[in-house]
């Protein structure tokens, strides 16, 4: 039995007349850059999170650049991010023109740790990315006090958290802006590349959509260093079609995740623990840990799983950063050298789930 990592094949065979119905209505309406469809998935995503506005970028990485520049951080200003993390988080802000500043990570949950981040923020520390990996969210009411007492912004990335919840208040609305990828493997993911801000501040969502679009509110007066950095039409289409389903998809990666964590148990490999009561994850990765993972790995392979590794270098090693020196962050240095994620969509079945967990059980270290 072969069980792939990801199989977006699934998702979209039994949604392609809609998705091929939104596909000839965007072909007539000639709606490609901006215009009608952007505005209704912008509305409808916003919609579903509960936050007031929504501006639709060009990707994930363009959702966290461009916030950090509407919220006027840039040269000589610091941000700090947790060292466990996709490098766009890094690179956004590297973007901007400031400077990144990894933090640990809380050794049980891989999530931005607070007292590490305390002890990294300086006098010229502006901002804080809380990431809200694998699906999980961070303690929001903490990271919220931790960034009100020390007067530091916070921009979400919920790149990994569509439909997360915290106290029933989705990932996303928490900060000054939260910031989406909707990358194909995303839980809410395009036919390719697009992302989305979503603020409660209207004067950042306006900033944002000059600053999206060459910097001009006005057709030919720009007003500021702009960019291209657009969500499609077409895009747009297709992720409001997509949308509806957004919620069935995240209830089928927890029923995913139940069933591993019961296949695994008292399995030699540490499990992703449970969120608390109250909060929603939804398992964009199911990644549990092993000190034996490379070797580990290489057997799943063998017996047709599909893995893979988020990710095996933290962003304090990372050559792009490399002023961040020597610093040792030991817990996203552990998460690095042990973590695999393990194949995790919504339409893997209960069989494939067994496959794996047998295949896990036959491990010899
Ligand atoms: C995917 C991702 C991004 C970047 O999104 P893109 O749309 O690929 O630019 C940023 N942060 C995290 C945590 C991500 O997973």
């Amino acid at each position: 039995m072969k069980v792939p990592f990801l199989d977006l094949g699934r998702q979209h065979a039994p949604l392609t007349e809609e998705l091929d119905a939104g596909f000839r209505r965007v072909l007539r309406s000639g709606d490609f850059i901006l215009g009608k469809e952007v505005e209704s998935f912008e509305k409808a995503f916003a919609e579903h999170l509960g936050a007031p506005y929504a501006a639709g970028v060009g990707s994930g990485t363009e959702a966290l650049h461009l916030s950090l520049r509407a919220l006027g951080i840039g040269p000589g200003d610091e941000v700090i991010i947790p060292s466990l993390t996709f490098a766009a988080t890094a690179l956004a802000v590297l973007h901007a023109g400031a400077e990144p500043v990894p933090a640990d990570v809380d050794p049980d949950t891989g999530l931005l740790d607070l007292a590490s981040a305390a002890k990294a923020v300086t006098r010229r520390t502006r901002a804080v990315i809380p990431v809200h990996l694998y699906g999980r969210m961070l303690d929001m009411d903490a990271l919220m006090d931790f960034a009100v007492r020390r007067h530091l912004a916070v921009i979400e990335d919920a790149c990994q958290a569509h439909g997360a919840r915290f106290h029933g208040k989705a990932a996303g609305t928490f900060g000054r802006v939260g910031c989406f990828s909707f990358y194909p493997s995303k839980n809410l993911g395009a036919l390719g590349d697009g992302g989305l801000v979503v603020t409660s501040d209207s004067t950042l969502r306006d900033i944002i959509v000059k600053l999206r679009n060459y910097g001009q509110k006005v057709k030919y007066h720009h007003e500021g260093i702009g960019y291209n950095s657009r969500l499609d039409g077409l895009q747009a289409a297709m992720l409001r079609l997509k949308l509806k389903h957004l919620e069935t998809w995240n209830l089928r990666r927890r029923r995913n995740a139940r069933l591993y964590h019961r296949a695994l148990k008292g399995l030699p490999v540490v499990l992703p623990p449970e969120p608390p009561e109250d909060s929603q994850h939804v398992y964009h990765l199911f990644v549990i840990r092993s000190p034996h993972r490379d070797r580990l790995r290489d057997h799943l392979a063998k017996c047709g799983v599909g893995t893979g590794i988020h990710y095996p270098i933290p962003m304090h090693r990372m050559e792009a950063l490399s002023k961040c020196g020597r610093v040792r962050l030991p817990a996203s240095e552990r998460f690095c050298g042990e973590v695999l994620s393990l194949p995790m969509f919504p339409e893997l079945t209960a069989e494939e789930i067994r496959h794996v967990a047998r295949s896990i059980e036959s491990f010899r270290p």
